[in-house]
C-alpha cells in the first residue's frame, strides 16, 4: 500500500500541473483581449480626429454657401440701384451693400480660421497614425506570441491529460477511489507532501507519533488537521 503513495503523489502533481495549464488557457485569451482593446483604443483616437476633420470640411462648405447667398443679395441690391430715382434711396441701398460686403469679410475670416484648424487636425492624424502603426506592430507581435503560447498549452494539456490517464492505471484501485473522493472535497489537493514534520498543505506540525508511523508503517495516514493523505519522500531525504 505504502509503495503506491509515490505514484499517488505523482498523480497529485500531474493534477496540479493540469490545473495550472487549465488556468493559463483561461487567462491567456483575457490577456489577448486586453491587448486588442488597448491597440484599438489607439486607432479610436485616429477615427475621432478624422471625424473632427470631416466636421471642419462641412462647416467650411456651409460658410462658403453663406458667402454665395450674401453675394446674391448684393447683386440684387445692385439691380435695384439701377432703378432708384432719389439720392436718399441710392444712399440706402449703397449702405446695405456695404453692410453685406462687411459680412462677407467676417465669414471669410471664419473660413481662414477653419482652414488653420484643418491643418492642425491633419497634423494630429498624421502623427497619431505614424505612432499607431509603430505601436500596432508591437501589439500585434505580442498578441501573436500569446496565441502561440495558448496553442502550446492546449497541446500540453492534451499530452498531460493522456499522461495522467496512464498514471491513474498504475494507482491501486482503493487508493484511486479515495483520491477521487477527496479530490472533490479538498478542492483538488489530496496528497500533502510532508516537508520535515509539517503538512505541506495546511502547515500544521505533525505529531511525532504520526510522523514515525508515516516513516515506519505501511498504512495510509491522513493529516489530523486538514484530512489530506500524507506523503513523505523518505528515499529523497536519505539522499541529503
Ligand atoms: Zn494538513
Amino acid at each position: 500500500m505504502k509503495e503506491g503513495l509515490d505514484i499517488l503523489y505523482a498523480l497529485q502533481q500531474k493534477d496540479d500541473q493540469l490545473k495550472e495549464i487549465g488556468g493559463l488557457i483561461q487567462e491567456i485569451p483575457l490577456q489577448i483581449k486586453a491587448l486588442e482593446d488597448e491597440r484599438d483604443s489607439r486607432s479610436g483616437m485616429i477615427e475621432k480626429a478624422k471625424k473632427k476633420l470631416q466636421n471642419n470640411i462641412e462647416e467650411r462648405k456651409k460658410l462658403e454657401r453663406e458667402i454665395a447667398a450674401i453675394k446674391e443679395k448684393i447683386s440684387k441690391y445692385k439691380e435695384q440701384m439701377k432703378k432708384v430715382t432719389t439720392n436718399k434711396e441710392y444712399q440706402g441701398i449703397s449702405n446695405e451693400i456695404k453692410f453685406e460686403e462687411a459680412n462677407i469679410t467676417g465669414v471669410e475670416e471664419k473660413i481662414i480660421e477653419k482652414m488653420v484648424e484643418a491643418d492642425e487636425i491633419m497634423a494630429v492624424i498624421r502623427d497619431t497614425e505614424c505612432e499607431f502603426n509603430k505601436i500596432a506592430a508591437e501589439y500585434n507581435q505580442k498578441i501573436k506570441e500569446l496565441h502561440d503560447y495558448l496553442d502550446y498549452h492546449k497541446t500540453k494539456l492534451d499530452e498531460e491529460t493522456k499522461n495522467k490517464k496512464e498514471l491513474r492505471t498504475k494507482v491501486a484501485a482503493n487508493l484511486l477511489k479515495a483520491y477521487d473522493n477527496l479530490f472533490v472535497k479538498k478542492a483538488g489537493k489530496v496528497v500533502s507532501f510532508v516537508q520535515t514534520d509539517f503538512c505541506g498543505v495546511c502547515n500544521i506540525k505533525i505529531r511525532p507519533q504520526v510522523l514515525s508511523e508515516l516513516v515506519l508503517s505501511n498504512d495510509v495516514l491522513i493529516c489530523e488537521s486538514c484530512g489530506r493523505i500524507l506523503f513523505k519522500n523518505i528515499a529523497g531525504e536519505n539522499e541529503e
